[in-house]
């Protein structure tokens, strides 16, 4: 591998100091692999009253916000998506990502039908599955365990925190032992999984944000996604937010948090996303994250600045 220059951080060739997963898969891959959202028409166990109703506070999955037509099949979302990332980066590899709402919330022969789908466009080298922690039945671990085996699969699960008295707040209806079982679980099977979680959630203070950091550093996580919360039009924390009941991060507050969370984690963790993504017109707060590239250049200047780097104080794993 090549170091970049003047970046003592073994897993790049240019200045971050963190493992991203563009470095990663084109190591693996051998070029560009993009992500591809898609929709698949599910809900949520959340939503539908059969966990909860309303949804966690933060999400706007009920407005429709996410991408991809479920109206569309797999296929002819694909291949919007797909033309659409042409014009800037060209033709590469992909990887179908099922985002919307919670994907294994379904029958298996549903799943198996999108996800055989996905696999038939053309260059793809792998999927994603995005859920809950409480969502995984017995059945579709096994199935998940076969689409494994057939491709470079990752299931992505949101704990958003390890906080249960926060998830209770955000009504997130499971807790952090949940995500705990499920991760032992797809961890059993061989299947690679990805934690979600959420910094500036309201009543967090940067001591409980490091506390999810340093539990997720511990275990054998493939990959993780660190969001920067966002106040989205429509949810129940954006009339938290419009009663002045918390505040949000400020750029400097979200960078050195974010900063000092990479420093515990382990240098070969994948790290997938460092920031949120606010749909311009529902974001209400905060306003600064809409420049997503300011943000990437700030967490890079801080690490360089203080001569960090992803796992430059990661204690091992348990
Ligand atoms: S579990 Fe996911 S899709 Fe369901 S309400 Fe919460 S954030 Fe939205």
């Amino acid at each position: 591998m090549v170091v970049g220059v003047d970046n003592p951080f073994r897993f790049s060739d240019t200045n971050k100091r963190y493992l991203t997963q563009s470095y990663y898969l084109k190591q693996r891959f051998g070029q560009k692999v993009m992500k591809i959202s898609l929709n698949g028409g599910f809900t949520c166990p959340n939503i539908d009253g059969t966990k909860g109703t309303g949804g966690c506070a933060f999400c706007s999955a009920g407005s429709g916000r996410f991408a991809g037509d479920p109206h569309k099949s797999i296929t002819e979302q694909f291949e919007d998506i797909r033309r659409s990332l042409e014009p800037k980066w060209g033709r590469g590899l992909y990887i179908p990502y099922f985002q919307s709402n919670t994907n294994t919330y379904c029958t298996v022969g549903k799943l198996s039908r999108l996800t055989d789908e996905a696999l038939s466009q053309p260059d793809v080298v792998g999927l994603a599955i995005s859920t809950r922690p409480d969502c995984i039945s017995d059945d579709m671990l096994s199935f998940l365990s076969e689409l494994s085996d057939r491709t470079y699969l990752t299931v992505e699960l949101g704990v958003q925190t390890i906080h249960d008295s926060t998830a209770v707040m955000l009504n997130r209806c499971h807790t952090y032992g949940d995500f705990l079982r499920t991760a032992d679980r797809l961890y059993s099977k061989g299947i690679l999984f990805c934690a979600h979680i959420i910094d500036g959630l309201p009543g967090e203070t940067f001591d409980m944000m490091m506390q999810t950091a340093e539990a997720m550093a511990k275990l054998p996580l493939h990959s993780i996604k660190i969001h920067l919360l966002h106040v989205l039009k429509g949810t129940r924390l954006a009339d938290s937010y419009m009663r002045e009941e918390f505040s949000v991060m400020t750029l400097e507050d979200y960078v050195e948090t974010v900063c000092s969370q990479l420093e515990v984690l382990p240098p070969e963790l994948i790290i997938q996303r460092l920031t949120g993504d606010g749909a311009k017109g529902e974001l209400i707060a905060p306003l600064w994250s809409m420049k997503k590239f300011v943000v990437l250049n700030e967490i890079d200047k801080y690490l360089a600045s203080h001569g960090s780097m992803q796992g430059i104080r990661y204690r091992g794993g348990v």
